[in-house]
C-alpha cells in the first residue's frame, strides 16, 4: 500500500507547492483512489504533474466532508473525466462525475473489493477511508470534524486500526491512538508537535510529497 500526500498546508518536497487543504492518493489492492482533493485544481494538478501522478489513471475519489479546503479541485479533476466519486450523504452532488455514491453508514466501499471501507458519515459531516492491509486498518482523515476516538470506532467492526494519516484539527485525547503503530498528522492538525513528543516511536510527518509506504 502506497500513500502519497498531494495537496497539504506544508510541504514534504520544497519543489512542490503547499497551501491550506487536503490530498493524498492511495494506491492498495489494485486500486488508485484519490482522498479529497484540496482547496484549488490548478495547484492539485500541478503537484500532481511534479509526483508524476496521472490524474487519468485515478479510479475513484472519495471525499471525506464537502468543505472547500477538500473539495476545492474536485471539478478540475472531473473536467479531465468523469469519475466515480463516494460522497457523505450531506455533502452537495458534484456535478460531472460518471457515479456519485452517497456514503451513509459504516461499510465496504464497494463489492468487488472487501478491503476497503467507509466509517460512514459522523456527526452529520464527515466520513474517514480505511484500507484493511496485513498490519492492520490504515486509516485515512480529512480533518477529523467528528473526533479521532469516534471515526476509530466506527471503524472498528473492520478491523483494528494501525495507523492514522490526515487532518487531526484540535485533537489532544492522545489516550484514543495510544494503541495505533503510525501516526501522521496532516492538514490543520494543531498539536502535531505534541503527538510527537508523546508517541516519538510513531510519528510521521506529513507535507506535500511525503510518501508512506505499509
Ligand atoms: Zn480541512
Ligand atoms: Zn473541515
Amino acid at each position: 500500500m502506497k500513500v502519497t500526500i498531494i495537496y497539504d498546508n506544508e510541504a514534504y518536497q520544497k519543489d512542490l507547492t503547499a497551501d491550506w487543504g487536503f490530498s493524498c492518493l492511495v494506491e492498495v489492492h489494485g486500486r488508485k483512489i484519490l482522498f479529497d482533493t484540496g482547496a484549488k485544481g490548478d495547484i492539485l494538478l500541478a503537484n500532481m504533474e511534479k509526483l508524476s501522478i496521472d490524474p487519468l489513471a485515478i479510479d475513484t475519489i472519495f471525499i471525506s466532508h464537502s468543505h472547500w479546503d477538500h473539495t476545492g479541485g474536485l471539478a478540475a479533476l472531473l473536467d479531465l473525466k468523469p469519475m466515480r466519486v463516494f460522497i457523505p450523504q450531506s455533502c452537495p452532488t458534484p456535478e460531472g462525475a460518471a457515479e456519485v455514491i452517497r456514503v451513509r453508514k459504516p461499510g465496504r466501499l464497494d463489492d468487488d473489493n472487501k478491503k476497503i471501507f467507509s466509517s460512514g458519515e459522523l456527526d452529520s459531516i464527515e466520513q474517514a477511508l480505511a484500507v484493511k492491509i496485513a498490519q492492520g486498518l490504515v486509516v485515512i482523515v480529512g480533518c477529523s470534524h467528528p473526533g479521532v476516538r469516534n471515526i476509530l470506532h466506527s471503524l472498528a467492526p473492520f478491523g483494528k486500526p494501525f495507523a492514522l494519516i490526515g487532518g487531526l484539527h484540535g485533537f489532544s485525547d492522545y489516550q484514543a491512538i495510544s494503541n495505533l503503530a503510525v501516526i501522521c498528522p496532516a492538514h490543520c492538525t494543531q498539536h502535531a508537535s505534541k503527538i510527537q513528543s508523546r508517541y516519538p516511536e510513531k510519528y510521521i510527518p506529513g507535507g506535500v510529497g511525503k510518501v508512506i509506504t505499509f
